[in-house]
């Protein structure tokens, strides 16, 4: 990029498309060009055990998924994630009683959901399971070339920056949204959310016997069906429509065995969200 001198000041500038733009301008952005987003590894599929659904019920179904993991270890390159889950909610409750900003509430889930990377990692240490720090992600292919099964937390590291939300102090930007967020940025083969049912349904189904299975449905009809509860964090929702790189994600039950099996072969279990 060309080198400018200001007449008057005699400062140097460096002559580009932002040169001088606030960064915020509508119309700015709207006209602005970027080249496609590249896909760094574009065969590595993104996969969030949950914290609750999966890791919280211990012996009842993490070796399960973690002798699927195993079994599909040869095939295909895995990048796991894990959410924080009943312990999370714990501290969280504690410290929105004691009057904890959101930040100091991140932090908390950012830990937890630490524990469970350790724990899904030591499961899978006799097969390469390996901790990994969120920064070591742009080093994926290494751990890949020497037989690893990357964990690492899904939580985002906002932590003392987390956003404070519209409602309440509980951080909106958890290990979901952590979880899409690392297969944007990596541009993801899939991006797998296993949890503990079926899928996507119009509300709750543990606590809503007659809600639907939504087996199907695009990032944009969800947010406009406005459901009350969701199998996902609700920012999932934007940031997949927003995607350059992801066209959809997928939820599986995992506590029924060959679901994740099937997910990474490309076969339509459980509820899959499209970007559009
Ligand atoms: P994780 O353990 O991955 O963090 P969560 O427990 O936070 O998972 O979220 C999954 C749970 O969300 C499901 O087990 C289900 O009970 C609940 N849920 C709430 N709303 C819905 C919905 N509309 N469809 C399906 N599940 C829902
Ligand atoms: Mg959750």
């Amino acid at each position: 990029m060309p080198l400018m001198r200001e007449r008057d000041s005699k400062r140097l500038h460096i002559k580009s498309r932002l040169m001088g733009e606030s960064l915020v301008s509508e119309s700015f952005l709207d006209a602005l060009e970027v080249a496609p987003q590249r896909r760094l590894f574009p065969d590595v599929n993104v996969i969030k055990i949950g914290g609750q659904s999966i890791c919280d019920r211990g012996k009842k179904a993490l070796p399960a998924i973690i002798d699927e993991i195993v079994a599909n270890k040869s095939e295909h390159k895995m990048l796991l994630m894990t959410g924080g889950g009943t312990r999370s909610r714990h501290i969280y409750a504690i410290g929105l009683e004691l009057g904890m900003p959101t930040g100091i509430i991140a932090a908390f889930g950012s830990s937890v959901s630490r524990q469970n990377a350790l724990l899904v990692a030591t499961m899978l240490a006799e097969h390469g399971g390996i901790e990994i720090d969120q920064d070591a992600i742009i080093k994926l292919p290494n751990y890949f070339s020497q037989g690893c099964v990357p964990v690492t937390s899904g939580m985002p590291p906002y932590d003392f920056f987390a956003i404070p939300p519209a409602k309440g102090r509980i951080p909106i930007h958890r290990t979901d949204v952590g979880t899409l967020l690392t297969a944007d940025l990596i541009g993801a083969r899939s991006c797998i959310f296993v949890k503990d049912e079926r899928g996507l349904f119009t509300d709750d189904p543990k606590k809503d016997p007659s809600a639907e299975f939504i087996p199907a449905i695009t990032a944009s009809e969800l947010i406009e069906l406005g459901l009350d509860d969701l199998v996902i964090e609700r920012p999932c929702l934007e940031i997949l429509r927003n995607s350059q790189v992801l066209d959809s994600i997928q939820i599986i039950n995992g506590l029924e065995k060959g679901n994740l099996t099937r997910a990474l072969a490309g076969e339509h279990v459980g509820t899959i969200i499209s970007r559009a």
